[in-house]
């Protein structure tokens, strides 16, 4: 499996720092999740590792595998291995979503290797299946008009089918009723694997009664303030942020 290692990560929004030293490291195999109340940088996170131009890294390193991810452009990123499920994914006018995903799925493989249209539709087909997404959503234009659910299980389909090393995944719980989160679950479950490793952000605890992450952090004011296990995620639902603040002297 990959490595994905986040060192002393400070990050600017014109000009005002958001994240004031990160330091974090995913590792294949490893399900991670980060919580903390909003607006603790988390999103922010997410996009600085994805290469959002508006976030400006003024210290700090992000490597994978010991390459300076800060070095590559967005569509590098996802060629190395790294994929981002968005907060709020974008609408993408034109390109239907079976168009969009056998894109992203060659632009992972080597030239003269492309994926057959065949094998595609059939990996696209069981995917579709195993997360009950109903086939017409193939080729209607991705994100348009999609609820809120169905982004969300969209960006799913698109983890199962382009397999990447290290996947970021924002607030993929976010809006769904119990049956969508339930097969957004099984999703991230079915990609438990030694060659995946996921940093999972969320406000909420309820998503990590369906994925057992091995480790939790949490985040506030910029940096990661306390790491732990799931047992540290059961304590954050029946009792708040409050604790953590009094503990480390945190103050508003
Ligand atoms: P979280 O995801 O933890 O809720 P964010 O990373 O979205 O937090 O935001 C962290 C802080 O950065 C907030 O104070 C937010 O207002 C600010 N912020 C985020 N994005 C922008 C932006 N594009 N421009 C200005 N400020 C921003
Ligand atoms: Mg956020
Ligand atoms: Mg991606």
């Amino acid at each position: 499996g990959s490595v994905l290692e986040i060192k002393n990560l400070h990050v600017s929004i014109e000009d005002k720092e958001i994240l004031k030293g990160v330091d974090l490291t995913i590792k294949g195999g490893e399900f991670h999740a980060v919580m903390g109340p909003n607006g603790t940088g988390k999103s922010t996170l997410a996009s600085a590792i994805m290469g959002h131009p508006s976030y400006e890294i003024t210290e700090g390193s992000i490597t994978l595998d010991g390459e300076d991810v800060l070095e590559m452009e967005v569509d590098e990123r996802a060629r190395a291995g790294l994929f981002l499920a968005m907060q709020y994914p974008s609408e993408i006018s034109g390109v239907t979503t079976s168009e969009f995903l056998r894109s992203a799925m060659n632009a992972r493989r080597e030239e003269g290797d492309e994926i057959s249209l065949m094998k595609f539709i059939k990996e696209m087909d069981e995917a579709l299946d195993f997360l009950e997404i109903d086939k017409n959503m193939a080729q209607r234009y991705l994100n348009e008009g999609f609820s809120g659910g169905e982004k969300k299980r969209n960006e799913i389909l698109q983890l199962l089918l382009l397999k990447p090393e290290i996947a970021i995944l924002d607030e993929i719980d976010s809006g769904l009723d119990i049956d969508a989160l339930k097969v957004v679950s099984k999703g991230i479950n079915k990609m438990r694997d030694d060659n995946f490793g996921t940093l999972i952000i969320t406000h909420y605890q309820r998503l990590l009664n369906y994925i057992t992450p091995d480790f939790v952090h949490i985040m506030m004011k910029g940096r990661v303030v306390k790491s732990g296990g799931p047992e540290l995620a059961k304590r954050l639902e029946a009792e708040g942020y409050e604790w953590i603040k009094e503990e480390l002297g945190i103050k508003d």
